[in-house]
């Protein structure tokens, strides 16, 4: 039997290319697995591997064994605008749908790069979203792992609900019921149960992602066995395969260049953010973004402005380059920045997230409740306030505020799938500064959301370490994979 550090366990992994927070955790599963002796080939697209190539000069600097494969994407045969190979540079949302469908241009290079490789790769692991590597791995007979982004919560919840039909029983998208079969009341509606892919238009689609996940060998989830256990052990039972939970993957990035180095170049120089924090109160800072793909429209964005501004707490706001409308900009630095000049930072454009959240001045998160934001920020011991806006944040909002209770409601209810950008604005400034001073609350129930999220933070960075639970089902994940293909080398 091959071991651990055996190099034939090569394993190729396909995230969904089209989209940050999905190539993000990936990049860290890849280290990771490299790091425990596998060999890593890592799929990417022309205009995504240049921009991550701060990440590919330093894997080759390191010398570990991930290689980096560019396949072509074919942007017009996915009816997409040349060079659009990335969500955030869609023309517009209507796009979604497309890029979503349109990754499936890649199956046939990979198929064809695949089939060139001796040995055969040990295994593939896909992101949910690429069900057409279904086919690829079942022609070439390599088994295939799903990677699913999300917390055991919220994939739970959305098998509960299909198995008992819910959404077939109430009568529009805003009918209040409760998930299922959970240990605890977690009520929500459809609109922000879905908040994504609602339509007719999605039912194939959809239809193909469940079947890549119910014919795939197991499942992969960045998460850890101390921070949802019943969810986690409920989760394995519904899907009757097995289940790897290996997170948090971001806690791979030990130091600042690598906790600095991910998704996007930085807009602001690192060890600039870190001089102007550490100038700040510890736990004091109040750091907002709202992660890769939410954008929020001027009059939104100036109520979180003057909601910041309003709280009187030190923060750093991350404002994305394509909200920055000239109208925006002269708000910026005539209104925002003059009046908050001695603690109030904004960054224009992508911000090293994990060095931020891992000093000690921050104290806390205004998030879109993105999984990979949440894990980063669990991993920093930084308490959260949850605004959600599709996807699985509403449930993962439940997640945090109401299961570990280690942060508070921003109180939106409506994912942006429901509300037209011209309509009045989803959460006011008053609403922002009273979930600022709620969260820095110093009286009983602060001190408490303080010390559950620093417990949870400890557990974190103990899954990780040699022994820990995600250290452990890792090494188990490469022994399985190791075990089942052997026979076929
Ligand atoms: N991110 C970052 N800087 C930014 C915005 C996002 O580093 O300015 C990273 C963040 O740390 C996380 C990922 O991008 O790893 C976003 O993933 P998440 O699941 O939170 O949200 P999504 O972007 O998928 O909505």
């Amino acid at each position: 039997m091959s071991g651990l550090h055996d190099p034939k366990a090569h394993f190729i992994l396909v995230p969904l290319v089209a989209a940050q927070g999905h190539t993000i955790p990936m990049l860290d599963m890849a280290r990771l697995l490299a790091e425990r002796g596998a060999r890593v080939s890592f799929i990417t697209t022309p205009v995504n591997a240049a921009r991550i190539k701060p990440i590919i000069d330093r894997v080759k600097d390191s010398h570990l064994p991930i290689q980096f494969v560019t396949l072509p994407f074919a942007c017009a045969k996915a009816g997409l605008p040349d060079g659009c190979e990335n969500f955030d540079l869609l023309p517009s949302t209507e796009y979604v749908k497309a890029m979503f469908e349109g990754t499936s241009v890649l199956q046939e290079p990979l198929e064809l790069f695949l089939r060139e490789l001796r040995p055969k790769p040990n295994c593939m692991i896909a992101d949910m979203c690429n069900p057409w590597t279904m086919e690829v791995a079942r022609k070439l007979r390599i088994p295939r792992i799903i990677f699913h982004g999300p917390s055991c919560f919220y994939l739970l919840c959305q098998h509960n609900i299909a198995l008992h039909s819910v959404y077939e029983r109430v009568a529009d998208d805003f009918e209040p019921f409760l998930v299922p079969d959970l240990p605890r009341q977690v009520q929500v509606n459809k609109a922000q149960a879905l908040a994504f892919a609602t339509g007719p238009e999605w039912a194939n689609f959809m239809h193909q992602l469940a079947m890549a996940e119910s014919t795939a060998d197991g499942i992969v989830i960045n998460s850890y066995d101390d921070l949802e256990p019943w969810y986690i052990e409920n989760y394995q039972k519904a899907k009757g395969k097995k289940i790897w939970t290996i997170g948090p993957l971001c806690l791979c990035n030990k130091d600042v260049t690598s906790k600095a180095t991910r998704g996007n170049k930085a807009s602001m120089d690192e060890h600039a953010i870190i001089k102007w924090l550490d100038t700040m109160e510890p736990s004091s800072v109040i750091y907002a973004n709202f992660g890769s793909a939410a954008r929020a429209p001027p009059s939104q964005l100036i109520e979180i402005g003057c909601g910041l501004q309003a709280s009187n707490q030190p923060f750093i706001w991350v404002v994305k380059e394509a909200e920055l409308t000239p109208e925006i900009e002269n708000w910026l630095s005539v209104e925002l920045e003059e009046s908050t000049s001695s603690r109030g930072l904004v960054i224009r454009g992508w911000a090293p997230q994990m060095v931020i959240l891992s000093h000690p001045a921050v104290g806390g998160f205004l998030t879109h409740c993105g999984w990979n934001s949440i894990s980063e920020s669990i991993s920093a011991g930084v308490l959260m306030i949850t605004w959600p806006q599709f996807s699985d944040q509403f449930l993962n909002e439940k997640l945090i505020v109401d299961e570990l209770e280690i942060g508070v409601a921003v109180g939106v209810k409506v994912p942006t799938s429901h509300v037209s950008e011209d309509g009045p604005v989803v959460v006011g400034r008053d609403d922002v500064q009273k979930a600022v001073s709620r969260l820095i609350d110093d009286g009983e129930c602060g001190k408490e959301r303080r010390m559950r999220v620093k417990e949870l933070q400890e557990k974190a960075t103990k899954a990780m370490e040699e022994g820990g639970s995600s250290y452990v089902n890792m090494t188990r994940l490469i022994q399985y994979i190791i075990e089942n293909t052997n026979e076929e080398l």
